[in-house]
């Protein structure tokens, strides 16, 4: 079936409950994104088709996660190739709304705290970054709840065996601290939906895939390779338990001159913490989040690798 597009809550509503119902579908998966898609993206889209009856793909700019009113404004957006590629994933369903039909009110009043763990790393230098994430993500869970409300039929839809349609949303592991923050958030607030995370997807030389990177020249693409670098040498030395050695691997990455290092750290993977004794001189042991961003020319570019042995 061609994918269909919506842009109101109601028409959601009113597609997804028809799918469900035609599919006689026990499974419903949400992806959000922001657009601007690539294989990222696709990936986590291919996933939830696998997993899922019915897949719902939101497209939406959030202007709550901004700081930057430029960053904004020039966030890429290409939604009649953002539906191509999701139709191509066989996503059933694409929510794309306007600013106006998310916040019918302007800003809203009540939002979501991303609390302490939103302060450290990203929170840092994007102050109510994670604040205004989590709001958008709280509503898009709401939105992409499957049957929420009553199908064309008038009957309400059971997932075809009895019980509510199992819900599943997706996230890329390559924004890991949104990542630890929507599960918090679906934990302490009892969402009832289970987050998938899916694995970053990086090009060929390393470089991991984000929709910023089209701002990068051949020259910072290039320089850009050492976030991977760093993070792979970390990831081999964990995987051979060796001490991290992490003050190499920084002046490794300092030596890049067109890359301005952010931060560089390892961390335990829930809560962010730094990994103090763990990942320097002693052999590395346990589970563990390298951690990096830095900015190359007009991007700020974000990265991670998950340690464990
Ligand atoms: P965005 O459109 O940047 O907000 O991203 C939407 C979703 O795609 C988020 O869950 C991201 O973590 C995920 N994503 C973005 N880039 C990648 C990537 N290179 N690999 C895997 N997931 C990604």
């Amino acid at each position: 079936m061609a994918i269909q597009l919506v842009t109101t809550a109601a028409e959601l509503r009113n597609a997804g409950a028809r799918l469900l119902t035609h599919k006689q579908g026990r499974s419903q998966g949400l992806v959000p994104t922001m657009g601007a898609l690539h294989e990222g993206h696709a990936t986590l889209a291919r996933t939830a088709v696998e997993q899922n009856d019915v897949v719902v793909a939101t497209v939406f700019v959030n202007p709550l996660q901004f700081g930057d009113a430029v960053d904004l404004d020039r966030y890429p957006r290409t939604l009649d190739a953002d539906l191509a590629l999701l139709e191509e994933q066989g996503v059933d369903l694409v929510f794309a709304p306007s600013v106006e039909e998310v916040y019918p009110g302007g800003q809203p009043l009540v939002r979501v705290s991303a609390g302490s763990l939103g302060e450290k790393w990203e929170g840092t230098s994007r102050p109510g970054h994670f604040d205004g994430a989590l709001t958008v993500v709280a509503k898009l869970l709401h939105y992409g709840t499957p049957a929420a409300g009553l199908p064309a039929t008038g009957a309400f839809v059971t997932g075809g065996g009895g019980g509510l349609p199992s819900y599943r949303a997706y996230f890329g592991q390559k924004d890991a601290q949104q990542l630890a923050l929507v599960r918090r958030m679906v934990a302490d607030l009892n969402f009832p939906v289970d987050i998938v995370a899916v694995p970053t997807v990086r090009s060929a030389d390393g470089l991991a895939l984000s929709s910023r990177n089209r701002f990068l020249s051949a020259e910072q693409r290039d320089a850009a390779l050492v976030l991977s670098r760093a993070l792979r040498l970390v990831e081999e030395r964990a995987n051979a338990n060796e001490p991290l050695d992490l003050e190499s691997v920084q002046a490794l990455i300092e030596s890049q001159a067109l890359v301005e290092l952010d931060y560089f750290d390892v961390v335990d993977p829930r809560t962010l913490e730094p990994l103090a004794e763990n990942c320097r001189n002693v052999p590395f042991r346990g589970e563990g989040l390298a951690l990096i961003a830095a900015k190359v020319g007009p991007v700020r570019l974000i990265d991670n690798v998950p340690l464990s042995s």
